[in-house]
């Protein structure tokens, strides 16, 4: 019910709340889909990335290979295959084989040019037996044989026509079996050879021969050539790397399916994208090239700005609804401030009202002449006098008020003995309520306690604090004031023992305009001024005002003002009194600085004088 009648009241600022709201938790939304789409894209870049590191290597690998090839094709001596010259052949092949180890077989191929498909004839290479007395020797060096072998012949013609465009002059690659009858496959490289007097060759037909040889990974081209072949594509990519530093692995299936790894550098946190020779390429298909961030997964990779990204977001999430917050509550400040002022003038009217009302009608009694009685004629003054002081007081507020409000108060402060001042002003008060039968109570230490002040203000305050205390004394017609002092400070306490003051409220009776919701105190009339006032003037003395109170025991208000350090008693002219003389500002962190000052200067005296 009471929400309803607030959101009714106050529909305006929940629309703008809501559209401040709305477009803020969209816009943190989109930040949100936008910072994890930044984040998939830095993904796809990185694993593109690591695609294209996988491609160059693997071309390198590719190209490495074949040119190897090529290189150990060229050493044997083309003339011998073009003359079909076996015996020189076998020489060529014996030296061939022990120059590079990493050759398997090798076979010599004789087709007639022009005729691939028919005529073909495959010669092995037969290693030859050291033991053996019988074998041919060239050059103290024994010489190995060639042999021919249908089962052998028929599945390396079926290798090479399985490769699908076989017209310029290189060295091709095909990974098929090489016998018939054992089907599993072999890398084999065959290399060209063409017809002596067309050197410059326009088309295959030209072809009469071929040299073949087939490999193993493990040992082709020579045993750690992957390893150096992966230091040295890493060394070279590095400077231009954005990834950082990068881990390599070349692994090998086996025919079971059973990886085996060749190259492994370094162990990353995230895994490898693999990729291997592309089909085109005819070569090992069984092996493997992978690459991968060293020092991070590909997820923290993409992730590494999401986290900062993210904390921004809702940094400014949590600023901007600090900063509603704060708004909300200075608007609804701002606007109970405006109902309590409405609300005050309302009852100043009223305020005003009752005491003139009341003069008014003892000043015709005693005009009239009705009133014959001696005793009566001083009651009806007394009457006048005390209505009359009230309003002076509702008036000296609102006078008060409006000069604190429009920074215009000016403050004389003066040296003087604090408990003779109280005296005096207590004992004006106590003349106007004798008559009411209040009985205020006044303790003053016989030494004076010297202070500055400005005798109409604390006058002021003072009258404040004992209106109140009688105002709220409800049965109780006892006050009592007492001043004292400590080594920094001079008090005075206010002291009632009436219907006291809720813990809830005792903070906000401070405030300008603010009445405490008891049944008690709204029954009696005010205006919420007093203690605003009260608090102002207390400020701009450097000290400041506290409360005390019990529901239904009573309220002790205590001001607190800065002593006057010995030196300035005697008459040395006391910053303070500069400072504090003059405008008062009505900002209540200058007077509360003045306040500080003022205390600070004083102890650090008396410490100095005690030390002396
Ligand atoms: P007013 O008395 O005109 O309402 P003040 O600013 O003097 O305004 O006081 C503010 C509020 O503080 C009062 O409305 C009342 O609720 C509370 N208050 C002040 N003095 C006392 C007191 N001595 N005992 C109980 N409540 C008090």
């Amino acid at each position: 019910m009471e929400l309803g009648r607030i959101i009714a009241d106050r529909w305006y600022l929940f629309v703008a709340l809501a559209a401040i709201l709305l477009p803020t938790i969209v816009l943190a939304a989109m930040q949100y889909v936008s910072v994890r789409r930044t984040e998939a894209q830095a993904r796809a870049t990185l694993e593109a990335n690591l695609d294209l590191h996988l491609l160059g290597l693997i071309d390198e690998a590719r190209r490495d290979l074949v040119d190897r090839a090529s290189y150990i094709t060229h050493s044997v001596s083309h003339s011998r295959i073009r003359s079909r010259n076996l015996p020189g052949l076998a020489r060529s092949f014996t030296r061939a084989m022990r120059r590079y180890p990493e050759m398997r077989d090798l076979y010599a191929i004789f087709f007639e040019k022009g005729n691939e498909m028919g005529a073909w004839q495959v010669w092995c290479y037969v290693p030859p037996d050291p033991e053996d007395p019988s074998v041919e020797r060239y050059k103290e060096v024994p010489v190995g044989r060639l042999k021919e072998d249908p089962d052998i012949t028929e599945a390396l013609r079926r290798a090479w026509m399985a490769i699908p465009d076989r017209k310029e002059d290189a060295t091709y690659t095909n990974f098929a079996p090489t016998s018939l009858s054992d089907p599993v496959p072999r890398q084999i490289f065959y290399h060209p050879v063409y017809e002596p007097d067309h050197m410059n060759r326009k088309d295959d037909l030209d072809r009469v021969g071929l040299i073949a040889f087939t490999a193993e990974i493990d040992s082709y081209p020579y045993a750690g050539y992957l390893r150096d072949l992966v230091a040295l594509y890493d060394q070279r990519m590095g400077g231009s790397n954005p990834l950082g530093p990068l881990a390599y692995k070349v692994s090998i299936s086996d025919r079971g399916g059973r990886a085996r790894d060749l190259v492994l550098t370094g162990s990353p946190p995230g895994s490898f994208r693999h990729r291997g020779f592309d089909d085109a390429d005819r070569l090992f298909p069984g092996i493997s090239f992978g690459v991968a961030l060293r020092d991070r997964s590909a997820a923290e990779f993409a992730s590494q700005n999401t986290g900062l990204s993210l904390l921004l977001g809702v940094g400014a999430a949590v600023l901007l609804l600090i900063g509603l917050a704060l708004t909300w509550h200075a608007t609804v400040r701002e606007i109970r401030v405006a109902e309590l002022k409405s609300d005050f003038l309302a009852s100043i009217s009223h305020e005003l009202k009752t005491p003139l009302t009341a003069i008014r009608a003892f000043g015709d009694l005693l005009r009239s002449g009705r009133a014959r009685d001696k005793e009566r004629i001083r009651q009806y003054g007394e009457m006048i006098s005390y209505e009359s002081d009230r309003l002076t007081t509702l008036l000296n507020n609102i006078l008060e008020m409006s000069r604190i409000e429009r920074s215009a108060r000016r403050y004389k402060l003066e040296k003087g003995d604090l408990g003779a001042a109280v005296a005096a002003s207590v004992e004006v008060f106590r003349a106007a309520t004798r008559a009411r039968g209040f009985e205020i109570e006044v303790e003053i230490p016989s030494t004076p306690i010297i202070t500055q002040f400005d005798k109409n203000a604390l006058d002021q305050a003072l009258v404040n604090l004992l209106s109140n205390a009688v105002k709220y004394s409800s049965e109780s017609r006892r006050v009592k004031v007492r001043v004292w002092s400590d080594e920094a400070e001079a008090a005075i306490d206010v002291r009632d023992f009436g219907i006291g003051i809720d813990p809830a409220e005792q903070r906000r009776i401070f405030d300008a305009f603010h009445r405490a919701p008891q049944s008690e105190v709204q029954a009696k009339s005010g205006t919420g001024l007093g203690l605003a006032i009260v608090r102002e003037i207390i400020r701009a003395h450097g000290g400041e005002v506290s409360v005390d109170s019990k529901v239904g025991v009573g309220a002790t208000f205590t001001i607190r003002l800065p002593l006057l350090t010995p030196d300035l008693r005697q008459g040395q002219s006391s910053p303070s009194e500069e400072m504090a003389y003059g405008r008062h500002s009505g900002n209540r962190r200058r007077t509360e600085r003045i306040g500080r000052l003022v205390r600070q200067l004083g102890i650090r005296r008396l410490f100095g004088a005690d030390g002396n």
